[in-house]
């Protein structure tokens, strides 16, 4: 029978097999270090939380604990890629600017239009924004993001000869464009590690699974790129994005179907065989 579909329950015992595994860093007062979070408090165990002495030793981002994070995703999602539909490096350029604070759903329904009727940079550098407005509405703040795309456009067609250019650099002069943007293109049209992308999935993840405790995405990605290998960089991003989109979502996600659940201690786990870390939380 597939695992998540009759979950297992904590036994009365405590003596699950996963907890005889971590006895030894386990608190003795831990008689119930699994726990399922949907049965009903009056019979819900408290969940086992570090004590000083495993949490000295803990390591989160001990380089066998992240090689087994990386592996667990490879093996959840094996061809995981942006979700983003684009044809060019300047497609995918337009659509991220337009994923901001929207779904990839929604880019993918919006873009086809505005490239039909745009279909080159030049197209899009010859408008005002406000002519592009009512096409990207539904995306949200499509004011700015008008004039993002716009002013992309004009700088492209101005500065790097029409083509969208490969490096973090150039990309960081367009407008509208910040490293999560420019990891998207460069990873993945352009196939450049340069960086980690941190959207709400990966920050949430890189917390639950303590790889960082901070809480903006520029030294949540200097964090990831400490202890992930480069060449793992855009590959980890996009099934982390996949991860946060299927399983572990930032409301009830889904535990007992997650193949690295027994090594993640976040707060907020529904179904946990392991220790529960007060601190390992979105
Ligand atoms: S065990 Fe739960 S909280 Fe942890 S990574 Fe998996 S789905 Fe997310």
């Amino acid at each position: 029978m597939t695992r998540g579909t009759t979950p297992r329950r904590p036994s009365r015992s405590g003596r699950q097999e996963a907890v005889r595994a971590t006895k030894s860093i386990a608190p003795k007062s831990a008689a119930h270090p699994a726990v399922r979070r949907s049965t009903p408090a009056a019979a819900t165990p408290k969940p086992a939380v570090q004590n000083k002495k495993s949490a000295a030793r803990y390591n989160p981002i001990d380089p066998d604990r992240v090689r087994q994070i990386i592996a667990g995703l490879d093996q959840m999602y094996p061809n995981a890629t942006c979700a983003l539909h684009h044809r060019s490096a300047w497609e995918l350029l337009v659509a991220t600017i337009l994923s901001a604070q929207c779904t990839d759903v929604r880019v993918n329904m919006v873009t086809p239009i505005i490239f039909e009727k745009y279909p080159t940079v030049k197209d899009f550098a010859a408008l005002q924004p406000e002519q592009l407005e009512p096409d990207i509405r539904s995306t949200g703040f499509f004011r700015n993001k008008a004039k993002s795309v716009v002013g992309a456009a004009r700088m492209i067609v101005s500065d790097f000869g029409g083509k969208v250019p490969d490096t973090m650099d150039e990309l960081l002069t367009l407008p509208g464009v910040a490293r999560k943007t420019a990891n998207v293109v460069l990873g993945t049209w352009f196939k450049k590690n340069d960086g980690v992308v941190v959207d709400t999935h990966v920050t949430r993840i890189s917390r639950r699974l303590e790889l960082t405790r901070h809480e903006d995405a520029p030294r949540i990605e200097q964090d990831l790129m400490q202890i992930i290998p480069r060449e793992r960089w855009t590959d980890f991003s996009h099934e982390v994005i996949w991860h946060g989109r299927t399983l572990c979502m930032a409301r009830n996600p889904k535990c007992a179907d997650c193949k690295i659940e027994k090594l993640c201690h976040a707060a907020d786990k529904t179904w946990s065989t392991v220790e529960i870390h007060k601190d390992a939380k979105p």
